[in-house]
């Protein structure tokens, strides 16, 4: 058993809380994203989990040994961080065989297993060429192939990618991800970039102001964020201040009465609570379609077109919303027309408030 645990890890600098209280269970073989914004405590968490941070108070443990105040150089974690700190005077190869040079591991040993590693990095045939030489994209492939070198048991990665173009960094995404699951590695990365950890993720944990926000699998958190916080991270959403009438009914701002599903998760509905429907849940019909609950009259204010795909402004008195949809659905959809934007009932979520700061 390789899991990690973490119990009440707090680490504080001075009097601040850089990470407060945490409890997480990471399961073997999935990949983990931390994601929040700046200054949440991402880098700190992972920093203790390497053992490059010591918590102030708590417990890690990892395959069911107490890991909490073990040096780094011990725990056989690979890493990769945002400066990828590759040897510039040394080779593909030799960055790559060097934790195994550590390691002494036998000369043939070593030379097969960077043979083996650079074939899974696609990078077979640089294995000579200095680091220096090497693009973004490869530089960053090798700190991988060195990370994950000594066949450690758990990978963590800080924000790896964020100095590639958006492009690499796409195609990147997809490729650590293939490659940790090939390799059924568990692995935790450090991100700000939501669909980042949309598209990599088992589980996301969401943090704010060093405490936990919500984990779970990336579709879920989007689909039933717990806190405006989440939503707001998660995705875009339209978000609208509400007031419950009772009987799954809510009234929006300027007053329109619409139904929703009975909510769940808002504890008090007396509180101040939102109204959250993702644009692809907004359905927009002609202004001539015949008036029902919770369709809502509004015009076009914004359309932004990117082929396939159309996002619309719709401005309903009070209120705007934005609605994801497609030439095909909403043929003829022009700026200034007047529409109706329906919320299903049961894609409007009431949750809480963000904490008045
Ligand atoms: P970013 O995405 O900007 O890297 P993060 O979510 O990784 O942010 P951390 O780097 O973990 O956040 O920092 C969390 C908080 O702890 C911040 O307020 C930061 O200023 C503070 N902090 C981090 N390291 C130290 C340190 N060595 N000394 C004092 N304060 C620190």
């Amino acid at each position: 058993m390789t899991h990690l645990t973490l119990q009440a890890v707090t680490r504080r600098f001075g009097a601040a809380h850089a990470v407060d209280n945490v409890d997480l269970s990471v399961p073997d073989g999935k990949l983990v994203c931390f994601l929040g914004p700046s200054g949440c405590g991402k880098t700190t968490l992972l920093r203790m989990i390497a053992g490059l941070e010591t918590p102030t108070s708590g417990s890690i443990h990892f395959a069911g040994r107490d890991i909490t105040r073990l040096p780094a150089n011990q725990r056989d974690f690979g890493m990769v961080f945002q400066s990828l700190a590759l040897f510039p005077h040394m080779t593909v190869a030799q960055n790559v065989a060097y934790p195994l040079k550590l390691r002494k591991t036998a000369k043939g040993e070593q030379t097969r297993r960077v043979a083996e590693l650079l074939e899974l990095i696609q990078l077979p045939h640089m294995a000579n060429r200095p680091v220096t030489q090497l693009s973004g994209g490869q530089r960053q492939r090798v700190a991988i192939a060195r990370a994950i070198a000594s066949q450690p048991k758990l990978l963590l990665l800080d924000e790896p990618l964020s100095a590639l173009d958006a492009k690499l960094r796409e195609a990147m995404q997809v490729e650590i991800r293939l490659l940790q699951q090939r390799l059924g590695i568990t692995t935790i990365m450090v991100t700000h970039d939501q669909r980042e950890a949309m598209t990599m993720a088992d589980e996301i944990v969401v943090m704010e102001k060093g405490r936990i926000a919500q984990v779970g699998k990336p579709l879920d958190i989007y689909r039933d964020p717990v806190s405006e916080f989440v939503a707001d991270f998660i995705g875009l959403g339209n978000i609208l201040p509400v007031t419950y009438d009772g009987a799954g009914s809510v009234s929006l701002p300027g007053g329109r009465r619409i139904t929703v599903v009975q909510p769940a998760r808002v504890p008090d509905l007396a509180s101040d609570i939102r109204l959250l429907i993702r644009p692809e849940d907004v359905c927009v019909k002609p202004a001539t379609d015949v008036a029902a609950p919770n369709r809502l009259a509004g015009t076009v204010t914004f359309i932004r077109d990117v082929g396939a795909s159309l996002e619309a402004t719709i401005d309903c008195a009070g209120f705007t919303l934005t609605a994801a949809t497609t030439p095909r659905e909403t043929p003829g959809l022009a700026l200034g027309m007047p529409v109706l934007a329906e919320l299903p009932p049961h894609a409007c979520k009431l949750i809480a408030a963000r904490a008045a700061h």
